[in-house]
């Protein structure tokens, strides 16, 4: 019954944040996000008031109880999550950057901003996945509880919002690359607009000694093979509207088995990618700032 385990709340999440599962990746309610319609402005109970743009309530929310924790942000938005803040904040604090052009320094920091936005959305769709993935599972399996073992049911379940969760979440991570392009181009002076820009430059160059940026980039992206997969999954999403390496929930004989992304667990995908993805953005932006001023 392991297929089970992800049900119980009382453990540790997987996501390594130490947080327990429901006030982590796998929240109890919905998880919120800013989009273009809403603010959220944070009064001192810690409760977060959700207005429109034309500064009309919404609503409360309890930021507690969806276990987010306040700390100090970038100044421009209010704190919605810890762990991106943490993977973006060196590279905003970087120094270097207040000695550069007004423009320049403009630029980077839209690309900072975009990140930040980039990351919420990955992690917002990350949440709802899991969520809508748990909920299923329950449902369903109080559903084929009266089934006895042995008498073989055998349905294949797709469901088309849990599938969309997760196509939302992986063209949100391929938008993630893309930022990192435009954030390494803005500081070595190069008009990458898209992770592909980014990575035919980082196979011409990253063999030359005299682009420490480039080989050290270069091994970032070769660690994490995800992304080759990754945009195999966004290529069969975006030109064949299809995705064969997904396949939907089955059951059998009332046993529940997880949907699998490339004969991968999605439960175990989702977290996996979410928390590689935190490290990458912290290596890739120490990386292209901290080595920015000495190389180009
Ligand atoms: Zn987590």
């Amino acid at each position: 019954m392991s297929n089970m385990a992800i049900i119980k709340n009382n453990i540790d999440c997987p996501c390594g944040s130490g947080l327990l599962i429901q006030q982590c990746c796998i929240p109890d309610v919905l998880p919120i996000t800013l989009n273009t319609q809403t603010r959220i402005k944070l009064n001192r109970q810690r409760m977060a008031q959700v207005v429109d743009d034309s500064g009309n309530h919404l609503g409360f929310i309890d930021l507690s109880q969806l276990g987010i924790k306040m700390q100090a942000s970038l100044g421009k938005y209010e704190q919605i999550d810890p762990a991106i803040e943490n993977a973006i904040y060196p590279a905003a604090k970087f120094h270097g950057i207040l000695d550069k052009p007004k423009d320049f320094q403009e630029q980077y920091f839209k690309h900072l901003d975009a990140l930040w936005d980039v990351l919420h959305a990955v992690r917002y769709h990350q949440r709802n996945f899991l969520f809508r993935l748990r909920k299923l599972i329950i449902e369903y399996s109080v559903d084929f509880s009266m089934v006895q073992p042995g008498e073989g049911v055998e349905i294949t379940y797709d469901d088309v919002p849990l599938r969309l969760e997760l196509e939302s979440m992986i063209l949100r991570l391929i938008s993630t690359l893309d930022v990192f392009a435009k954030i390494a181009g803005t500081l070595m002076g190069k008009g990458f607009n898209q992770d592909k820009d980014l990575w035919s430059y980082l196979l011409a160059t990253h063999k030359n000694k005299n682009r420490p940026v480039s080989s050290a980039l270069y091994e970032i992206y070769t660690k994490y093979s995800w992304i080759r997969d990754l945009k195999g999954i966004r290529n069969a999403i975006t030109h064949d509207a299809i995705f064969l390496g997904y396949t939907g929930m089955k059951f059998q004989d009332t046993l529940f088995s997880m949907p699998y992304v490339n004969e991968l667990k999605s439960d175990h995908f989702a977290f996996r990618v979410w928390k590689e993805l935190l490290q990458m953005t912290r290596e890739i932006l120490l990386t292209v700032t901290s080595k920015y001023e000495s190389s180009f």
